[in-house]
């Protein structure tokens, strides 16, 4: 079966009579026994539940893995997966990943002795000297987001593997639909599936999904101990949204190329970010890795005053962090996303203070080509009046 059937074709409600073309949502806490000495299948929401069970099955298709886990959030995900480093143990990340890992693993693993180095793992080599004979695990995006940096998930993994580290490869940006880390040697993969995977921005929701049998039961222990699962109705909302990936993500990602064919026209954008675009530097292992795009990209204006004008004179692109719902929104990572990146990253230059990310949606592309046209040139107007009292005020965050 072809990823775009098994989008839709799955077994919906296993052992059903009735056989549902929708997955019954389970909305119980326990289940009753037989006996008092024998379990069902199920007999607690934490430890597995009907509805999240064939949410977890799916993931585990679409992925390409054996096994997937649905959490409360991305978040949870993320943690559960850095719970497999031991205290004294150490992290080689991406340098350029969602603010609220760095915050994870800046802060709160640090509390349990766990160390991160943070590593431009674009070029090939620089893993090699990141890793300690202490790391347990290497982490990353790619493309990263929001520079749109490639990373070779297959060099990577095997360079760890050869040091016995294991890699987690954070999925969320590409989704499988277009990117399987798991088939090019990745461990784990892991989503926030409040992006992508749900599509539509009305829940939050993380995902785990791996090949190996003892990892697979590390995570569920993990799950379970921590009490950090996806509710029943949530599995459900999830599920059902993931049912249009492939038809959301070929939308996003056409009306995406024809916005950059635009912005690349515009005389106030100085630069460019999006993965894959043709001669930059990354993009033959993009193609290799991935089959395409997605619908985020972002770009860069020179001015800290002119992208936040851009941002708030669109209409259609709402100001909201998240991204790959099916309505456009436009960001400033450094002040909205990625506040929590540490200074000495973005002080290094590589994230810039006047980067606009945008997420671009299943509206008609001329609509938002029109619309942040008419926000280039307000801004345009506006900008030199602005320019002595907005510059850093409005931004002292
Ligand atoms: C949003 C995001 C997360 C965090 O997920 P939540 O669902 O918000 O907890 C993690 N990684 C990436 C790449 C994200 O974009």
């Amino acid at each position: 079966m072809k990823f775009d059937t098994a989008l839709v074709h799955f077994d919906a409600a296993p052992g059903d009579p009735h056989r549902p073309v929708s997955t019954p949502i389970s909305q119980t806490a326990t289940f009753a026994q037989e006996t008092a000495l024998e379990l069902g299948p199920y007999d607690y929401s934490r430890s597995g539940n009907p509805t999240r069970g064939v949410l977890e099955r799916q993931l585990a298709v679409l992925e390409n893995g054996t096994r997937g886990f649905a959490f409360a959030s991305g978040m949870s995900a993320l943690t559960a997966v850095l719970r497999l480093v031991p205290a004294g143990g150490h992290v080689v990340a991406g340098d350029d990943l969602y603010g609220g890992t760095c915050r994870l693993l800046t802060t709160v693993l640090a509390r349990h002795g766990v160390s991160v180095t943070y590593a431009d793992l674009s070029h090939a080599g620089t893993l090699d000297r990141a890793l300690t004979s202490d790391t347990a695990l290497v982490l990353f995006e790619t493309p990263t987001n929001p520079l749109e940096r490639i990373i070779d998930i297959r060099a990577v993994a095997e360079r760890a593997h050869a040091r016995g580290v294991r890699v987690a490869v954070d999925n969320t940006l590409l989704s499988p639909c277009l990117q399987r880390p798991l088939e090019r040697g990745a461990d784990v993969v892991i989503h926030s599936a409040t992006k992508a995977l749900s599509g539509h921005s009305d829940l939050m929701a993380g995902a785990v999904i791996v090949r190996d049998a003892r990892l697979a039961d590390e995570i569920a222990f993990l799950q379970n101990a921590e009490g950090t699962a996806l509710g029943p109705f949530e599995s459900w909302l999830l599920l059902r949204g993931m049912k249009t990936l492939s038809l959301r993500i070929e939308r996003q990602e056409a009306n995406a190329r024809k916005v950059a064919a635009y912005l690349a026209t515009q005389p106030l954008v100085t630069r460019i970010h999006r993965a894959g675009l043709s001669g930059s530097r990354g993009a033959a292992v993009h193609a290799q890795q991935a089959s395409g795009s997605g619908g985020v990209l972002s770009f860069e204006t020179g001015s800290v005053e002119i992208s936040r004008l851009v941002a708030e004179r669109t209409r259609l692109f709402t100001i909201a962090v998240s991204f790959s719902g099916v309505g456009s929104s436009i960001s400033l990572p450094c002040r909205m996303s990625h506040a929590s990146v540490p200074p000495s990253v973005k002080r290094a230059g590589r994230l810039p203070e006047d980067l606009v990310r945008l997420s671009v949606g299943i509206e008609d592309a001329e609509d938002l080509i029109a619309d942040l046209a008419a926000a280039f040139e307000a801004a345009a107007s506006e900008a030199p009046r602005s320019r002595e009292s907005v510059g850093k005020e409005a931004f002292r965050g």
